[in-house]
């Protein structure tokens, strides 16, 4: 093995996702000297395809915007939606630490912020929603700035990312979605498309970097300006012991093992464990064998930090009532490899597209979040059917809003039709007769829909009633931005399979993110932060960004526990 790799260091992480990154910079700003060691050649996980969003209640930025929520209302909200999983240890460390987390990122490093404060809760019906003002994404960053780091950031996910170039949500997207329509969207569209061009003529790829890949790109920055090890191609394998506490990892790095010993302890920041087969067959009711199951985050997330944390003496959290982050999923062929996996997160809710299993019939309010459409899908599949649905539209809805992979007007639709990701009926009986839907049910539901849909009507589901149904829904369309009627055909549709965006069930903590052992006592030394933590959420998804707003704060958290820095609580 190379032998300029460190030996040893005060906090060895191993990830470098949010989770990883957060504790990491933390550290390092608390003094400590850090090792970040990467299993994959490119930093960022799956925090670097993702959409950036982070749920903090109360951050400083919606404060300064006059959202001044009182803590009693999140607290409601989060107890009613977590119910007997609700944890009030974790909860205040996130209401209290997030916001002071935030602040510190902004003083002390390159991460840095913009606000939420016109995104909602998932929920809008349970007491003590938000309406606002709980979430933040990333700053966008100008790639530049990373100098030869840039070679190093994972790429944007190419199933999202048009041309490699990651659309931000909000104005950005909406900019997008009208470029064939509104003059000004056209112009923003051609500015974003000259400048990545440029840039990938330049860099090799885009330099205007949003999202989860900005979020990741300021953490690098902010690694490299504090001298902080970065070390990719280089996975953990095994922890190291010093009596009970643990002290570092073995590590291998282009086949060969060392050492690296930690004398304030290792974070376990791996992601989670979306593509450990056995594990998803013990914990995905839908996928008995694992593979049943179609995570659109990062195949090297094989659920490495649950393993060395249970090997340590921990344990994972295996009554989580979902232990992943569902999502629907549809599988994009690709020449000669795995399919890609394209994750359904933003057409679901514009006005006309539908979600049926092959009963033809309705099973969700379409626009309700990720987790949830998928809940019901699990929920409506019959015992020993793959829980499998199609999403479909009609061809304005198509041309206007694009359906997964295949992209709205000026994008062709023939190579999804010719590589059989897009099916296509002139009428509802040939696009059902294309899918193996049944007609008459599907034939069914679209009266039953279309019979109020000129209304803004959605009497069996509900679409639009809530605030998060309609900031995903089209604002020009009215009464209702997300009800629509569907026809006149050609009528398409896409096979929704199960997915997810990350995991859930991890490894057992408390609120400062120590790993606990079987009698839940902390093992000493030993963290787990994002995935790898158990989610505090418990397996509910009460609102967007609640894995990543976690992943920073309780990074932030871990880190100060392992320098033995005290979190300040007085609250402001
Ligand atoms: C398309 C998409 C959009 C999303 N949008 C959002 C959003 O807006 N808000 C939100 O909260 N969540 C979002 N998510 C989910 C979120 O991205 C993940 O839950 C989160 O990024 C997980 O962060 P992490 O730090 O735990 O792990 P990751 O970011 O996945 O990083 C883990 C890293 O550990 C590395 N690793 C694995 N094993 C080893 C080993 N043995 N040794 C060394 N390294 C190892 C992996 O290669 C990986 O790079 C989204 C997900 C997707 C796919």
């Amino acid at each position: 093995m190379s032998s300029d790799l460190p030996s040893s260091c005060d906090l060895l992480v191993i990830g470098s996702g949010a989770g990883g990154l957060a504790s990491a910079v933390t550290a390092a700003v608390l003094g400590l000297d850090v090792v970040v060691i990467e299993k994959e050649r490119h930093f960022g996980g799956t925090t670097a395809w993702s959409g950036g969003w982070m749920w903090l209640p109360r951050n400083p930025l919606a404060r300064a915007a006059g959202i001044d929520e009182d803590e009693e209302t999140i607290r409601s909200y989060l107890r009613h939606e977590l119910g007997e999983d609700y944890d009030e240890a974790f909860v205040t460390m996130l209401i209290e630490q997030g916001p002071r987390m935030v602040e510190f990122f902004r003083r002390e490093s390159a991460v840095d912020f913009i606000d939420g404060n016109l995104m909602p809760d998932f929920h809008g019906n349970t007491p003590g929603a938000g309406t606002g003002g709980r979430s933040l994404c990333a700053k966008p960053f100008d790639g530049r700035e990373l100098g030869a780091r840039l070679e190093d950031l994972r790429p944007p996910l190419a199933e999202i990312a048009p041309f490699g170039m990651n659309i931000a949500s909000g104005a950005d997207l909406q900019h997008f979605l009208n470029a064939t329509r509104k003059l000004p969207s056209f112009l923003h569209v051609l500015r974003r498309l000259a400048r990545h061009f440029i840039d990938r003529a330049s860099h090799g790829r885009g330099l205007h970097l949003v999202n989860g890949n900005a979020l990741v790109a300021r953490l690098l920055k902010s690694a490299d300006n504090l001298g902080i090890a970065l070390l990719k191609d280089t996975a953990a394998v095994e922890l190291l012991r010093d009596g009970e506490r643990i002290a570092g990892a073995v590590v291998e790095h282009e086949g060969t093992r060392r050492m690296i010993r930690a004398a304030r302890g290792v974070v376990l920041a791996t992601g989670g464990f979306p593509h450990d087969l056995a594990r998803k067959s013990a914990l995905f009711p839908h996928a008995p064998t694992g593979r049943e199951h179609w995570s659109a985050a990062p195949r090297t997330n094989t659920g490495d930090g649950l393993k060395l944390g249970e090997a340590a003496g921990g344990h994972v959290r295996t009554d989580l009532p979902n232990a992943g982050a569902w999502a629907p999923v549809s599988l994009v062929p690709k020449p000669g490899g795995e399919p890609g996996r394209f994750p359904h997160l933003v057409e679901r809710a514009k006005p006309g597209a539908l979600m049926v299993r092959r009963d033809g019939m309705r099973f969700c309010n379409e626009a309700d979040s990720y987790h949830d459409v998928m809940q019901a899908l699990f929920a409506a599949t019959p015992a020993g059917e793959p829980a499998e649905a199609w999403m479909l539209c009609d061809h304005r809805f198509l041309r206007r809003y694009g359906l997964g992979r295949v992209r709205p007007r000026p994008f062709p639709i023939r190579p999804w039709l010719s590589n059989g990701y897009l099916k296509r009926g002139a009428t509802i009986a040939e696009l059902a007769a294309a899918c193996g839907i049944d007609a008459a049910g599907l034939a069914h539901t679209l009266d039953t829909y279309n019979a109020t849909a000129a209304e803004g009507r959605d009497p069996e589901f509900g679409r639009g009633e809530t605030p998060y149904n309609r900031i995903q829904g089209a604002a020009d369309n009215r009464p209702n931005p997300c009800v629509a009627p569907l026809g006149p055909g050609p009528f398409y549709a896409v096979r929704i399979v199960p997915g997810s965006l990350g995991t859930f069930a991890g490894l057992k903590t408390d609120a400062q993110a120590r790993v606990l052992d079987q009698r839940d006592a902390p093992i000493p030394g030993l963290y787990a932060v994002g995935n790898d933590m158990s989610s505090m959420m418990a397996g509910r998804y009460p609102a967007g960004g609640i894995t990543l707003g976690p992943a920073m704060t309780f990074g932030y958290v871990a880190a100060h526990h392992a320098g033995g820095v005290p979190l300040a609580n007085n609250r402001s």
